[in-house]
């Protein structure tokens, strides 16, 4: 633990993010609609009380952000401390507890966002008092970004803040989401730093016919056509495409397993086997999406439109469809594999498109990581991670930031709740103490990367 932090009462700094947190959670942030700005308030007052000066973004009605900057000598470059304040929808009836009331059960803190990830917001406005109290002087500026709109795109948090404000954000590297939660795996404690993610491209399909009455069937009838399209592209196992982030990840995770598991991860690379070994080998449906999903480009029609009236033939029937980029692939090579599949009868047009993002693991900050990770819980070892979906991270690469999903906790190993199962799922919560802990992770993370 860094000099500085190590006679800090933690008791009391637990207590005042545990406390953040449990007031953020109140907020029901749900997207759509968002409506981010009373949790913004919240946050950027918790920062004004410690001397910190915020600003509190509007980047639409009811939608805000907040961005703080503690100022380092500027002898290196910014560090920002990236979290979305808006949340998934949470069906109540589903859940023990209610999912906006921040109640405590039994060690765990129930509430939408809690993981996913209000935590990561509260322990970064508390990372930042800490650095104003205690900090200085800093080697970087830290920035503290808590932003609207992560759920449903980005498009009025992160990537507002990019293309209206890129000073107020550019780092040269970021802490932000998925990663650095504790992960027990065949008797090893794995904690995934996300280094990578997939791009996205979304698009509208669309076929073309003619109009004519519902009694006299027309063999161009595009909603026969487009359906058959679609059952293809639904169906499809797209080709292969190993990135070189899936491959380490993939191989970092292999040693650090007992046998058979170490022998047989490593098979899911083989270009020419790795699907069967997947199919056959691994063990549950769930792991089997996500080895499937890093390993090529893929597409789910999401979305269909045709018609209005029984007895009316359309002149046009339309999908959308949810394409996303293999790392170590590119958009019109998703193209070019999607035209194979669905033929030439189907038109594409583009509605959203982002490259997929990766930054080596091979840095100063991800070496650092992993030291922390080990000092906190002995053990344990840090692995570089890739996600088939996508996290602030793709706005922040823009202005060439590296980003890692480092916004940690850890998970009591002797209950059965993990992570993925909480991340969009029903009762969302998080283990009191292992917020804690997480909190000091951090906290211990960026003093010793930017404190002197
Ligand atoms: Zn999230």
């Amino acid at each position: 633990m860094h000099a500085r932090l190590t006679e800090l009462d933690w008791g009391h700094w637990g207590h005042e993010a545990l406390e953040l947190l449990r007031t953020l959670l109140r907020c029901d942030t749900t997207n759509p609609p968002g409506d981010e700005e009373k949790c913004a308030q919240s946050l950027a007052e918790f920062l004004r009380d410690g001397g910190v000066e915020p600003e509190v973004l509007v980047s639409a009605p009811g939608r805000a952000n907040v961005v703080a900057r503690v100022k380092g000598d500027g002898s290196l470059p910014p560090l920002l401390l990236a979290a979305h304040i808006d949340v998934v929808p949470a069906e109540p009836a589903r859940w023990k507890h209610p999912p906006f009331a921040a109640e405590i059960h039994d060690g765990y803190l129930y509430g939408r966002g809690a993981i996913d990830m209000k935590n990561m917001a509260a322990m970064s406005a508390v990372v930042v008092r800490l650095l104003r109290e205690i900090g200085g002087p800093l080697r970087r500026d830290v920035i503290f970004a808590a932003v609207a709109d992560e759920e449903v795109g980005c498009h009025l948090g992160s990537r507002w803040l990019v293309d209206h404000h890129p000073d107020k954000v550019r780092a040269e590297y970021a802490l932000g989401e998925i990663g650095g939660y504790s992960l027990y795996l065949n008797g090893r404690t794995l904690y995934p730093i996300q280094v990578a993610e997939k791009g996205v491209l979304w698009l509208k399909a669309k076929v073309e016919g003619t109009p004519g009455h519902g009694s006299m069937p027309r063999d161009d009838n595009p909603v026969t056509r487009l359906s058959e399209a679609l059952a293809k592209i639904g169906r499809a196992r797209l080709p292969a495409h190993v990135g070189e982030p899936v491959r380490r990840f993939v191989r970092e995770m292999a040693a650090n397993q007992p046998f058979p598991a170490r022998h047989v991860l490593p098979l899911v690379l083989d270009e020419r086997v790795g699907a069967f070994v997947i199919d056959k080998l691994l063990p549950d449906p769930s792991t089997r999406r996500v080895f499937h999903a890093l390993l090529r480009n893929t597409v789910s029609p999401t979305v269909v439109r045709a018609g209005n009236k029984t007895n009316v033939i359309p002149a046009t029937a339309e999908a959308e469809l949810d394409g996303r980029i293999a790392l170590g692939s590119s958009d019109s090579e998703l193209l070019a594999e999607l035209r194979a599949v669905a033929g030439p009868d189907v038109k594409f047009e583009v509605i959203d498109r982002q490259a997929p993002v990766s930054t080596s693991p091979d840095t100063e900050l991800f070496a650092l990581l992993s030291r922390v990770v080990a000092d906190h819980d002995p053990g344990a070892v840090a692995i570089p991670f890739v996600i088939p979906g996508f996290t602030d991270a793709r706005s922040w690469s823009r202005l060439g930031t590296r980003c890692y999903g480092f916004s940690p906790v850890r998970f009591d190993p002797r209950h059965d709740v993990k992570f993925a199962d909480l991340y969009h799922g029903d009762d969302e919560r998080i283990p009191v103490e292992g917020f804690q802990f997480g909190l000091r992770m951090l906290a211990d993370a960026v003093f010793r990367f930017c404190a002197r």
